[in-house]
């Protein structure tokens, strides 16, 4: 089967005599059994629940893993990943990710003993440099949220291997339909489906996927054992979801693309980020590795308070932590997804405040230039000159109130 026949070829209900076309949502707790000494197929949803099995059935099977878990977030999924250490171990880990992953890393696990060291996974040998006997994990974002660097997945599960390390892949910003990390060679590679995966901005779901029996049986007994599974309805939503991943990154792709150009011939834009433009400095390196360049795109304007205004002129761009979903969005990731590390180590590691991320959704591809031109000719102008402007200066702030409650909220969450 080709992909998009894989991405709507399932069996939705195993053994169902009816043969509905959709996944039933099996809600409910438990399941009563055939004899107090034996238990049945399902006994508690915890530990096994049909939707959820379909589910993650179905994402092993896009993943080309052997098995996935579907978990109520994708931190719980990467908190999961975390468990197989014990204390004593070492994490390696690419120096641009996910805030959540930054706070989970740095403040939860090296609670329990567990270190983490970072570096620019980039360069070969200085993660070989970095590589020590505790490391037990390498872990990377093959394509890195918000900087969009690109980590070579096949080198790096080489170098993780030679020194019998794991190598996990966090592909939330391509999803299975652009990269298949464990055909690479990594040996788990998590999803925020909240991302992509969902699609609709309707569902807060993580995924992890491994092609090892041994391993697949500890994710198990660890998803099991701690509990925190994904729901029967947010299992079914997640389904419906998934049947439409490759037509909607088609679209989003091919408007991401668009938008990145226009923005590069914007004055007032510096450095567009997309590793479908030419200009990329690993595109090629993605290109070996992904179908595709996805449907972030990220691009600075030199100072905070320009950024800041354009991000509150756009009419069509939610202002929004998330990414992935069928409306596009904006968000600052210094103030917002990435608040949680800290000011100095963001800079240390080159994350720009005035940094933009675009997530590009189903509009038209115009509709969204138009939009990016008329925002930025606005944010340019200073002091703003537009009436809806000077009425947020002379309110005392620049910050909108939808951008202030999702700095606050992104904050309140990130702390
Ligand atoms: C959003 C995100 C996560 C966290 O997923 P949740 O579903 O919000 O818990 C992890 N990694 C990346 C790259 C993300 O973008």
């Amino acid at each position: 089967m080709r992909t998009h026949t894989r991405i709507v070829s399932f069996d939705p209900c195993p053994e169902d005599p009816h043969r509905p076309v959709a996944t039933p949502i099996y809600q409910t707790a438990t399941f009563d059994q055939e004899s107090a000494a034996g238990f049945g197929r399902y006994d508690y949803s915890r530990s096994g629940n049909p939707t959820r099995e379909v589910l993650e059935r179905h994402l092993a099977k896009l993943e080309g893993g052997l098995r996935s878990f579907a978990f109520a977030s994708g931190l719980a999924a990467l908190a999961a990943t975390a468990r197989l250490l014990k204390p004593g171990d070492e994490i390696l880990a690419c120096d641009d990710l996910y805030g959540g992953t930054y706070r989970l890393f740095s403040r939860i696990l090296s609670e329990r003993g567990i270190s983490v060291r970072y570096a620019d996974l980039t360069d070969l040998s200085a993660t070989e440099a970095a590589i020590g006997p505790s490391t037990k994990l390498v872990h990377i974002e093959p394509l890195s949220n918000p900087l969009l660097r690109v980590f070579d997945v096949r080198a790096l599960a080489e170098i993780a291997h030679r020194h019998g390390a794991l190598l996990s892949a966090d592909a939330t910003s391509l999803s299975p339909y652009l990269i298949r990390p464990l055909d690479l060679g990594a040996d788990i590679v998590i999803q925020s489906a909240t991302k992509h995966l969902c699609g609709h901005s309707d569902v807060t779901a993580g995924v992890l996927t491994v092609r090892d029996q041994v391993l697949a049986e500890r994710i198990y007994f660890i998803q099991n054992g701690e509990g925190a599974v994904l729901g029967p309805f947010d299992a079914f939503l997640l389904l419906r979801g998934i049947k439409t991943l490759g037509v909607r990154l088609d679209r989003q792709q091919q408007t991401a693309l668009r938008v990145a150009q226009a923005l590069a011939a914007l004055p007032g834009v510096h450095r567009v980020r997309f590793p479908g433009l030419e200009g990329h400095d690993r595109a090629a390196i993605h290109a070996a590795q992904a179908d595709g360049p996805g449907t972030l795109v990220c691009f600075e304007t030199g100072d905070f308070e320009t950024s800041l205004r354009l991000v509150e002129a756009l009419k069509l761009f939610n202002i929004t932590v998330s990414f992935g979903g069928v409306n596009s969005s904006a968000s600052l990731p210094c103030r917002m997804s990435h608040a949680s590390i800290p000011a100095p180590v963001r800079a240390a590691r080159a994350l720009p405040e005035d940094l933009v991320r675009l997530s590009i959704g189903l509009e038209d591809a115009e509709d969204l230039v138009e939009d990016l031109g008329a925002a930025l000719a606005l944010a340019v102008q200073h002091p703003p000159k537009n009436a809806e402007m000077k009425s947020l200066r002379s309110s005392g702030s620049t910050t909108s109130s939808a951008l202030k409650s999702a700095l606050e909220h992104g904050g309140a969450v990130l702390k």
